[in-house]
């Protein structure tokens, strides 16, 4: 099952995404997350990615969609996978269709998560993110045991920088500019599916396994 998650930035695509995952035993692949995680590195590509990145924008597409092809290329990707943050501008999409399509694969379903913007907006300024794992809680929604403190790792949590109040609303012009054309796109394809994604995260995720049918 080749799984992409559309929706805004702060929809619920990186919980959702890790549920599905886990569920269907198949790797959960984030692009922020290896932006993220190239960044604490201190690699060549965290510092291109990092000024993109903290502004608001998007990494150029030239940056990003080998990195994904090379990754769902891998053996661990052989029974699918669930993209999420990727892709993000149609040039990515068509991309990742065109090295699907040299091994006669497509992607099964685009999972469109649909909050509305002031949604959004309140949401991302109580998320936060675990410096070292990339677990994220939400102060008010998924709270972790201790405050400031990641469950999982025991590492501190911090408000990112992208999830920032002027970079959010910035996000969200970046998503309906460059990331909302996609849900055209794979309506095209027959492969969009649309979830409300106002709901709470674990009737969310039962309409998405629902959809998907397994
Ligand atoms: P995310 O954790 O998915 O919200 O991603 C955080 C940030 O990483 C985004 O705001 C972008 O700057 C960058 N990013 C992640 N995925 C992509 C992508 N597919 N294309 C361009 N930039 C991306």
């Amino acid at each position: 099952m080749k799984l992409i998650m559309l929706g805004a930035p702060g929809a619920g695509k990186g919980t959702q995404a890790k549920m599905i995952a886990e569920k269907y035993n198949i790797p959960h692949i984030s692009t922020g997350d290896i932006f993220r995680a190239n960044i604490k590195e201190g690699t060549e590509l965290g510092k291109k990615a990092k000024s993109y990145m903290d502004a608001g924008g998007l990494v150029p597409d030239e940056l990003v969609v080998d990195l994904v092809v090379d990754r769902v290329g891998q053996a661990d990707c052989k029974n699918g996978y669930v993209l999420d943050g990727f892709p993000r501008t149609i040039p990515q999409a068509e991309s990742l269709d065109a090295a699907l399509a040299k091994t006669g694969d497509k992607v099964d379903y685009a999972i469109n998560i649909e909050v509305p913007d002031q949604n959004i907006i309140d949401r991302m300024g109580g998320r936060r993110a675990c410096v070292a794992c990339g677990a994220t809680y939400h102060i008010v929604n998924i709270p972790p045991k201790k405050e400031g403190v990641c469950d999982k790792c025991g590492e501190s949590l911090i408000l990112r920088d992208d999830d920032k109040p002027e970079t959010v609303k910035k996000r969200l012009e970046v998503y309906h500019e460059q990331t909302e054309p996609l849900i055209k796109y794979y309506k095209a394809k027959n492969a969009e599916v649309e979830i409300d994604g106002t709901m709470d995260m674990n009737d969310v995720f039962d309409a998405i396994v629902k959809l998907l049918g397994a």
